[in-house]
C-alpha cells in the first residue's frame, strides 16, 4: 500500500525522467539531484524512488528505504567532501514543505545557524 507514482508529483516525474534534473547519485531505491534553488554551496535533494508524502510516512511504510535515503545522503556528503553538513526534512507547509514527496535536503559548504529559524 502506498508508494505508487503520482501523476501530479514533481519528484515522481524526476524519478521517471520526465523532468530533467542534475543527478549526482542513484541507487536501486533512491535518487540524489541538485536543488534548483540552492540555499548553500552544496544543496542536494535525496529522495526515495517510491512516492510517500513526507519522511515520517516513508519511514512508517518502508523503513529500509528511509534508511537508504539517510545512507545515500551521507555518501553524497562524502563525495562532496563536506566535513560538516545538515540534513533537513521539512514536514508540512508551516515548516516550508512545498513538494509532498519525501525528500532529504543535504546542505553544506557554509556555516549553519542554530536554531534554524
Ligand atoms: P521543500 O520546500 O518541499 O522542503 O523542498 C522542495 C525543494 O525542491 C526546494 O528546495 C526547491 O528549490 C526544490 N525544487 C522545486 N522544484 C524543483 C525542480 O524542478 N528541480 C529541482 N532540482 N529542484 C526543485
Ligand atoms: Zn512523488
Amino acid at each position: 500500500a502506498g508508494g505508487e507514482p503520482q501523476d501530479d508529483c514533481l519528484f515522481c516525474k524526476i524519478v521517471a525522467g520526465h523532468i530533467p534534473a542534475t543527478l549526482v547519485r542513484e541507487s536501486d531505491t533512491t535518487v540524489a539531484f541538485r536543488d534548483i534553488n540552492p540555499q548553500a554551496p552544496t544543496h542536494i535533494l535525496v529522495i526515495p524512488k517510491v512516492h510517500h508524502p513526507d519522511a515520517a510516512s516513508l519511514a512508517a511504510a518502508e523503513p529500509a528505504i528511509a534508511a537508504d535515503v539517510l545512507r545515500e545522503a551521507g555518501e553524497v556528503a562524502a563525495e562532496e567532501k563536506l566535513e560538516s553538513y545538515r540534513i533537513v526534512f521539512n514536514t508540512g507547509s508551516g515548516a516550508g514543505q512545498t513538494v509532498f514527496h519525501a525528500h532529504a535536503h543535504l546542505l553544506g559548504g557554509r556555516g549553519m545557524q542554530w536554531p534554524p529559524g
